[in-house]
């Protein structure tokens, strides 16, 4: 199967958002006929050793990757990450106790939403008053707080943290649009969790990151399939686990393995930021919207400084196959992508249209 004829567009979407072109490939031949047994994968069962070998292998790879100590459990799971914002507190706070949070967009908030159905949340810092162009550094958390929630990368505003609070309260972090694409100091956190379609995987399964010592402390009664112990017992296999979603997971992360792990990820992504973001200061035409110590790797937010210029922007990136990069409908402008998965020849190709767009109606 030509991979060329799969994928013809620099694509800059949010989410559900680009793969590498080998695993789209790889996947598609799954469908068909998985390691040549003559069946689909999507058509055999999740307790045959076919299929038991890509969960095995994905838990490994996530544990690779990641560099993850003993003590830490990893599992898949259904929902989305929208449901881990109820599903944290559940399991980690009791009624009466304290939950830090950080408000740095609308992911953030709704966390902080779903988690005042379980405990004390105190949210210790928000950047919402400056619409979320900044992440707030510098705030207390309360000693007694059973953990602190963060969100690593806030997809719609364009923002990501560089630096993580000095605490001994663990943290837990919401790293759906960021997830594989640096090291993290894995010790400071007590959780993280991940939707997959940003940067691991198509939509359909959440990443569950947990230290051992965050669970058994809550007394409320936990739906067997909300329980994250539940899922650790059986192996992510409870129940039907999602299985495309984890075996095109499993895919890019052997990806992410075989460019170098971690530290060949952040390189690429810092090459992709640092050229749009070069382009973005120098051109006249475009503004970034975000402070420039917090401007995410991930997602580059700008904006044309005459805004009726729009879409003759974006039918010149069109024309070039550049496509994905209208703002989310909150914020309006632009946002670039620029997961692990895309090239640093589709940045390229960005900043030349917006270099010739410069020329044209500068
Ligand atoms: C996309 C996104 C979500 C929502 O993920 P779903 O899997 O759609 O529920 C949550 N947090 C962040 C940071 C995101 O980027």
């Amino acid at each position: 199967m030509s991979t060329t004829a799969i994928q013809t567009k620099h694509n800059f979407s949010a989410g559900p958002a680009i793969l590498p072109k080998e695993v789209f490939a790889e996947a598609a031949q799954a469908c068909l006929n998985f390691n040549n047994t003559g069946l689909s994968l999507l058509e055999m069962s999740h307790r045959g050793a076919d299929f038991v070998a890509v969960m095995d292998e994905a838990l490994a790879l996530v544990r690779e990757i990641l560099s993850l100590p003993d003590n830490y459990q990893v599992l898949f799971v259904g929902g989305g990450a929208s449901s881990q914002f109820f599903n944290v507190p559940m399991n980690l706070l009791n009624d009466g106790e304290t939950a830090a949070y950080v408000n740095t967009g609308t992911w953030a908030s709704n966390a902080i939403k779903e988690a005042q159905a379980y405990g004390k949340i105190e949210v210790v810092a928000s950047s919402e008053s400056d619409q979320f162009r900044h992440v707030p550094k510098g705030y207390p958390i309360p000693a007694d707080a059973r953990y602190l929630h963060l969100t690593s990368n806030n997809t719609i505003y364009g923002t990501q943290l560089f630096d993580w609070p000095e605490t001994n309260v663990p943290i837990v972090c919401d790293m759906s649009s960021d997830i594989f694409s640096r090291p993290v100091p894995i010790e400071r956190f007590g959780m993280i969790y991940a939707g997959a379609q940003k940067n691991m995987g198509p939509a359909g399964v959440t990443l569950v990151i947990v230290r051992e010592d965050m669970l058994g402390k809550v007394n409320r009664h936990i739906p067997t399939m909300l329980d994250y112990r539940t899922h650790i017992k059986k192996g992510s296999m409870y129940n039907t686990p999602p299985v495309f979603p984890i075996y095109v997971s499993m895919l890019t992360m052997r990806w992410v393995k075989a460019q170098g792990g971690l530290d060949a990820m952040e390189a690429r992504n810092f090459a992709k930021a640092q050229a749009l973001y070069t382009e973005i200061d120098a051109n006249p035409l475009f503004h970034g919207t975000t402070a420039t110590e917090d401007r995410s790797w991930m997602n580059a937010t700008f904006v044309l400084s005459d805004d009726s210029l729009n879409d003759a922007f974006l039918a010149d990136c069109k024309a070039a196959g550049i496509v994905g990069l209208k703002g989310h409908r909150s914020v309006g402008g632009f946002r670039a992508s620029m997961y692990n998965a895309l090239e640093l020849g589709s940045v390229h190709a960005l900043v030349e249209v917006m270099q010739t767009f410069a020329r044209k109606h500068g």
